[in-house]
Parts: C-alpha cells; structure tokens; sequence
C-alpha cells in the first residue's frame, strides 16, 4: 500500500499521516453496524475518526472526534481496573482469571461445574463479574461510583444513554443466561438483575473519539490524567489491566492483533477501538461498521499502518520504540487544557 512505502528513520508528522490515512480509509465500505442491541443498529456508517492524545496533553486529530457514541466493550477495560483497585489483585483474580479464550466475546462455554471463574475480564462473563464487584450500598451509588470513575478517566462530565441502556437490557438475553449461569456456578453473587443493569449501564457510557483516546492516554501514562492530572488507577494496576488488553482485548482476533500490531488494545460493538502505546500516547479510532470478529474494520486498518509505519510493535526490537514519539515531539498540535474539556 502506497501509505506504509517509505520507512525511514524519522517518521511524517503525525498530523499529515493521520490524515492521509483518514482519506484512505474513509470510503473503505466492508463490514457491518452492529445490529444485536437494535439502537446500535442506528449507527450511520460513514462515521469516522482518529485520535491521539499524547502524555503531555497534545492532540491530534481527524474526522467525527467529537460524535458521542456508547463504549461498550472498552468500558471492560475501566471496570477491570476500578476493580483491582477495590479488591486488590489476588481478591479480583479469585474472581475473575486472565486467560485468553479462542471462543466468542457472548460465550457462555466454559461455564460449568469444572470451572471456577470466568476466563477473563474482556469476555462478556468476566465483564459482568467484574462490575458486580464495584461496592456502593444501593444500585445508585454503585453506578455513581462507577461513573464518578469514568469521569476522572475522561475528565469532564459522562453520561449514560438511556436508548442504548433499555434497548440492550430488552434484548440482552444472551447475558442474561450468562449471568444465571454465573450464578449457578457460584461465579456471581447477589441480585443479578442489578448486576446486569450495572453492565448495561456501563457499556451505554457515551464517550467521543477524542475522549477515548484520552482515556487510553493516562493508561499511558502509568494511570495519570494527561490533562488534568489526576491520577485515574495506580501504577501498578495499569500493568494488570494493559496485560488483558495486550492478550484478550480483540476479541477472537486478539492473537493475531498481538503480533500485527503488537499493543494493548481493546475495541466494541459500536466501533470504537483503543489502544496503548506505554509511555507515549493514547489512540482511539472510532467507524461503526465491523468485520467478522468484532472489530472496527477501519479501525483496524488504521492501526496496522501506524503500527507499521511507527514500529510501535512492542517487540519490533529493531525499530527502538522511538519513532512514533520522535514524530510527535516534531509536530504541532492543538494543547488542551482542562477548561476545554468541560
Ligand atoms: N454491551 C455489549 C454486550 O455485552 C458489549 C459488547 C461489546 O462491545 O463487545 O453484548
């Protein structure tokens, strides 16, 4: 592809090639809307957006970065980490394991009398064991809670989209028996119905492009807000939570995403994809349309040419890890402060 020609050893500035790839892709019309949870069927799939959010708070950007849309399964990543830091590490892994599984996202193989756990926390079953651990004595204060923590990750005000919430809650019979049979098993405890609203709720966050990026900047960042500061997860959680990205955040294409692209990732249902460069930037793609497995399929484009043209590879041993930010510290962006952002 015409794009990726050319390697040299300092890369274009980030700006012109984020661009270019937006003209690439944009007219790139395979995949298909989610259609499952029918609101996420409304989704217009000529939407399309690259952004990149750098530690120091730069940003660069193309396309709808700023249309809202719901996070679905990239709040996984969120709730993993706001759970690790409730319970601590062995409390959550009793919980919830850390093994990849070739099986689809809404499986519910596996889970059996042999089974302790679910596999891991970016299947649906681990996700919604791992939001039933969130504390708050009443289902208020436990979604409070957790919007106050996605709050602080996106740094302004977050909501819930209650068309997405009640459509999915209506439909949602798949992890509904999921649930049940968690409960079964001895896997969940308490008022599942609760749980399952939580989740729900959870996956109906509305976010931007931008503000994915954001988010996956201060993981980043060793879980430190680039723009405001803050700190969102600590330190070493952020390591936790980048290793089930890096092994499990692509759904049944995580594996070949490690060795493609070779960063923690990880995409959903409505077409946002997020990925990780550590301690260089956060990058977010948001495009409706998804190919076989899950992801965006722009999305994935989009990565595998800055995967390659940057060697942002984790194990490209050869490229040095100092392309991308070489080609960041070179270019100008817009710097946003934190009033911008409310
Ligand atoms: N709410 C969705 C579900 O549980 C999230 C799916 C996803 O984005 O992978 O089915």
């Amino acid at each position: 592809m015409q794009l990726l020609k050319g390697m040299g050893n300092v890369g274009p500035p980030i700006q012109s090639f984020l661009e270019s790839l937006y003209e690439a892709y944009r007219s790139l019309n395979a995949g298909q809307v989610a259609s499952y949870i029918p609101e996420l069927a409304k989704a217009d799939a000529s939407q399309f957006a690259i952004s990149v959010v750098t530690l120091d708070g730069r940003v660069f950007q193309v396309g709808d970065c700023q249309q809202e849309f719901t996070i679905q399964s990239i709040s996984k990543v969120f709730a993993y980490g706001m759970a690790l830091e409730e319970w601590g590490r062995d409390r959550v892994l009793e919980k919830v394991g850390v093994e990849p599984t070739g099986d689809p996202f809404n499986s519910h193989i596996r889970l059996d009398e042999t089974s302790h756990r679910p596999d891991n926390p970016m299947v649906n079953a681990g996700a919604i064991a791992t939001t039933s651990l969130v504390k708050g004595s009443s289902p208020t204060e436990r979604l409070n809670r957790l919007l106050a923590m996605f709050r602080r990750y996106v740094g302004r005000d977050v909501y819930v989209d209650i068309s997405t919430f009640l459509s999915e809650r209506a439909t949602g019979h798949r992890n509904r028996a999921i649930a049940h049979l968690m409960l079964n098993f001895g896997m969940l405890n308490g008022d599942i119905e609760e749980a399952l609203d939580l989740y729900f709720q959870q996956c109906a966050l509305l976010v931007t492009c931008q503000d994915l990026a954001t988010m996956a900047a201060a993981l980043a960042n060793r879980g430190q807000h680039p723009i405001t500061g803050e700190r969102v997860l600590r330190a070493e959680y952020v390591r936790d939570v980048l290793s089930v990205m890096y092994t499990c955040g692509m759904y049944n294409f995580a594996g070949e995403w490690a060795f493609r692209v070779g960063i923690p990732a990880k995409s959903g249902v409505s077409g946002g994809l997020i990925a990780v460069i550590p301690n260089q930037a956060g990058i977010a793609v948001f495009s409706p349309p998804l190919d076989e497995n899950g992801n965006s399929v722009r999305g994935v484009k989009v990565f595998e040419a800055l995967s390659q043209k940057y060697g942002f590879h984790m194990f490209d041993l050869s490229m040095g890890h100092c392309h991308f930010h070489d080609s960041l510290l070179s270019d100008s962006a817009e710097k946003l402060d934190q009033e911008q952002l409310l």
